[in-house]
């Protein structure tokens, strides 16, 4: 028998913040989350300048921090990228990899988001690898066939480490736009990709599948219900402190 997951919510700040906007914005959450146990566990991920602050900010804490993204090389001549072990220095216990952001506008393939997650996870941090597809692959009914190849790859690469990464379900048409998946779309692609995980390990449950994709206060509770939805991925949402408290307390 699994023992039952706490759920997790994960903020995704995108490229947002400044020193002063992110120090307001996780006293206010400490502040909120003060008394009570918290209903999930939870984490940030940042833009990579603002880790040290983070880390200084959320330590000891109940929340975790995180990058939105980290390199498949190990060092050296990679200008312009962040390393695992960097991440680790300043404390971080998850990467987010593959975005749809990073797919779209940076080229990364299937191949290179695996490798960034393999590389993620022999450092010992947990990366949250991103699935989803667009609009027009929703429309010609391709939704199963892409987001089973996008985990495909991750399988393929990290082998029996699969239970220890994050997968996020986050259907592009439904990123910052407002329009969300419904609870039972939802769950429909997670438990395709739940079955993929089955095939994969005998722990399939251990893994959170999140979900993302204008995820917030009001519609938290139904998709969180879900029986295989183990948490979130919220972007906009993650930019104010009572709404992602909200989303929180939502995951009991
Ligand atoms: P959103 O973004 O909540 O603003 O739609 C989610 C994400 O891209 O991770």
């Amino acid at each position: 028998t699994e023992t039952k997951m706490k759920k997790l919510i994960a903020g995704n700040w995108k490229m947002n913040g400044s020193l002063a906007a992110n120090e307001a914005l996780v006293k206010a959450m400490l502040e909120g989350l003060q008394g009570a146990e918290p209903a999930a566990d939870m984490a940030l991920c940042a833009p990579a300048p603002y880790l040290a602050q983070l880390q200084s900010l959320l330590q000891g804490s109940p929340i975790a921090w995180g990058a939105q993204d980290v390199s498949a090389h190990e060092q050296g001549a990679y200008t312009g990228e962040v390393s695992v072990a960097m991440l680790k220095e300043f404390g971080c216990r998850y990467a987010i990899v593959g975005h749809s952001e990073r797919r779209q506008y940076h080229g990364e393939t299937d191949e290179v988001v695996a490798a960034k997650a393999q590389r993620a996870l022999a450092a010992g941090v947990t990366p949250i690898v991103c699935v989803g597809e667009t609009l027009a692959q929703r429309e010609a009914g391709e939704t199963e066939a892409v987001v089973k190849r996008q985990l495909a790859a991750a399988i393929h690469t990290v082998g029996h480490c699969i239970t220890e990464i994050v997968v996020a379900y986050e259907p592009v048409w439904a990123i910052g736009t407002g329009k969300t998946a419904t609870p039972e779309m939802a769950q429909a692609v997670h438990a395709v990709l739940r079955a993929q995980l089955a095939a994969a390990t005998t722990h399939p449950k251990r893994v959170h599948i999140l979900y993302g994709g204008s995820m917030n206060a009001a519609n938290a509770a139904s998709l969180l219900a879900q029986p295989d939805i183990d948490g979130g991925l919220i972007g906009g949402a993650s930019l104010k402190a009572a709404d992602f408290l909200q989303i929180v307390a939502s995951a009991r």
